[in-house]
């Protein structure tokens, strides 16, 4: 696996790479299964798998979690290279933005809701960091987790607008055995917040067995999970919410494609997590 940190190192190597297929994996590092996840699915799909590791200062708020993001870069070579990955490309902030910018991009659909309302300026950051990372290296495909699931969204919504050449990827939440989507910000959640952290996916899980049953009013699912997770967990509802998806537009009956999504703060973690569903409430582990 070769180690890239200069953006013209990155694209003198692409000129070599020519006509190869190229799978890219998009990161913030301090892997886990899902990460890996990414990288071996991209392995099977591609000839070169090419991972990045940037913690993005744009997509964070000024009260988020930038500076206490949690890193581990040696450990983060050795996973990417045990599974699939052939170029890391793990470019400085000075490298990624090196001076004042003249361009800034502004996500305006997708992003009125859920996480977007919540961070505002998150997915303008999103977007401007993976149009240059799409630029430097050029990929066929790229593959993203459905965990962050308004991020593929939106990164459907750049693809289109923006007339990027490649196909977008979603892979379905790797979660640990009690549920608990896989993140890199567990590792800051208390032994007491960690047990109760399991209560997301089992509060998604009882509004989706609602729908199963019959139920097709948003309100009342939203209401249902709301209950658990106040009852269950210590931490602080950020929001629960059901849109269709990916255009993320309010329904007042589930009759297509749906997310149900929820953000909850604990004392040092905000976790995010969802389920997609059908009209009938079934599971899609795809993203359209
Ligand atoms: P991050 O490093 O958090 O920016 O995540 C990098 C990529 O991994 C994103 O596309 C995430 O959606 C994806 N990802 C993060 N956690 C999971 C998970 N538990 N299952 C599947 N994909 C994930």
């Amino acid at each position: 696996m070769k180690i890239i940190k200069k953006i013209t190192e990155m694209q003198r190597l692409l000129i070599d790479l020519n006509l190869k297929q190229v799978g890219f994996v998009p990161t913030m590092g301090y892997f886990h299964e899902g990460h890996l996840t990414l990288m071996q699915q991209a392995k099977k799909d591609n000839d070169i798998v090419i991972s990045s590791i940037f913690v993005n200062p744009l997509q964070f708020g000024p009260n988020e979690d930038f500076e206490t993001y949690p890193r581990n870069e040696s450990r983060d070579i050795q996973l990417a290279e045990k599974n699939g990955v052939d170029i890391l490309f793990m470019p400085s902030a000075n490298e990624m933005y090196p001076n004042e910018r003249m361009v800034t991009l502004i996500a305006n659909d997708r992003t009125d809701v859920l996480c977007g309302r919540s961070r505002p300026g998150h997915f303008d950051g999103v977007l401007t960091v993976l149009t240059k990372l799409f630029h430097i290296i050029q990929p066929d495909k790229v593959y993203f987790g459905l965990k962050d699931a308004q991020q593929v969204a939106v990164v459907d919504a750049l693809i289109r607008d923006l007339n990027f050449s490649l196909e977008l990827i979603g892979i379905p939440t790797v979660r640990e055995d009690d549920g608990l989507a896989k993140s890199s910000r567990n590792v800051y959640l208390s032994q007491i917040e960690r047990k109760e952290a399991a209560s997301l996916y089992k509060a998604l899980k009882i509004g989706q067995n609602l729908v199963v049953d019959g139920e097709k009013n948003p309100d009342t699912i939203i209401k249902e999970v709301e209950a658990v997770l106040t009852n269950e967990t210590s931490g602080s509802i950020d929001y629960v919410e059901l849109y269709s998806y990916p255009a993320l537009r309010p329904i007042s009956v589930i009759n297509e494609q749906s997310i149900l999504a929820i953000a909850v703060q604990f004392a040092n973690a905000r976790l995010i997590d969802n389920i997609l569903l059908d009209e009938n409430g079934n599971n899609v582990n795809r993203f359209k």
